[in-house]
């Protein structure tokens, strides 16, 4: 995908120059990051001769969206554990849900207590039970296939940059990025949640230290947002033709740019941001910001 600079008077100010890698237009509705991480997942699941995926996700979760496509690209049947069993009755209503059923993906509500169990042998025996055998990808689809995948983002032609930016979920993006990244360059993650556990998680899989995860944009947590973001979102957008999704790379450009105005970054350099896309949850987004009476995402 190709990078596109950004432009913006506080950017050329600093002395800076941003550009992003335009990930979120590999696919109109799936992730540019969940296709990466599935693509290694898929390939194994095909030479097991497996015949279905089995994943977990919330109700507007990308890797969710990705999934569905995937394996209706792959000719794969699919199916979603989905939290929260109040949703069995009203998916329809959901855009994700409805976007993956639509793309032939079979859902299985789980009570909040259950989902937490979904990693656990026994939990994974019940659904073995119930759906007979599956090739199983994990929440947010990170493990050692996905960050293979992941590795895939960077390429020669951007080993000059001097920061390689990305926003975090569980860790598997960041993971790729480093790994394929320069010793020189400076990988910085942007958590979208209170992610204690990420640096450990990230230390499984990365075999560099050229990291940083700048904890301060996360917005309260995980799909937290408030007027402040979802202003500086349609901002962005009206400035810069480019869209942000309110859960990741929103949170990340606001971060980014926090950061330069600030002089967080030397003088002269070049930042890589990339856009991990997430486009798909901005529908369902903007139907809770409604109930809220806040401005919604244009
Ligand atoms: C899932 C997701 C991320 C986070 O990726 P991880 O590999 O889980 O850290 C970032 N951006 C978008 C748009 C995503 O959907």
């Amino acid at each position: 995908m190709h990078n596109e600079e950004i432009v913006l008077d506080e950017i050329k100010t600093a002395n800076i120059r941003l550009f992003v890698k335009r990930e979120d237009l590999i696919h109109p509705f799936v992730s540019g990051n969940k296709f990466r991480k599935l693509k290694f997942n898929i390939a194994e699941a095909k030479k097991l001769q497996k015949k279905t995926l089995l994943t977990f996700g919330g109700a507007f979760s990308n890797h969710i969206a990705a999934t569905a496509y995937a394996g209706f690209e792959n000719g794969l049947k699919t199916i979603g554990v989905i939290r929260g069993e109040e949703l069995a009755d009203k998916w329809m209503e959901n855009p994700t849900l409805s976007f993956a059923e639509k793309h032939g993906m079979q859902f299985y509500f789980e009570t909040r207590a259950n989902y937490r169990q979904k990693h656990t042998g026994a939990y994974l025996e019940k659904l073995k039970d119930r759906f007979g055998d599956f090739f199983l990808v994990p929440e947010g689809g990170t493990n050692k296939l996905a960050v293979r995948g992941c590795e895939e983002i960077l390429d020669f032609n951007e080993y000059h940059f001097d920061y390689v930016c990305t926003a975090v979920g569980t860790g598997g993006t960041i993971s790729g990025l480093i790994n394929c990244s320069q010793p020189r360059q400076q990988v910085l993650g942007f958590p979208a949640l209170k992610g204690d556990f990420l640096p450990a998680e990230i230390r499984k899989f990365a075999s560099n230290d050229n990291w940083k995860l700048i904890m301060d944009y996360h917005f309260g947590g995980y799909a937290k947002v408030n007027l402040e973001l979802i202003e500086f979102i349609n901002e962005f957008k009206e400035k810069t033709n480019i869209p942000l999704d309110p859960i990741y790379t929103g949170k990340m450009m606001f971060g980014i740019l926090d950061l330069i105005k600030n002089g967080y970054f030397k003088k002269g350099s070049q930042i890589l941001a990339i856009h991990t896309g997430g486009l798909q949850g901005i529908s369902g987004m903007n139907e809770r910001l409604k109930l809220k009476n806040l401005p919604i995402i244009k």
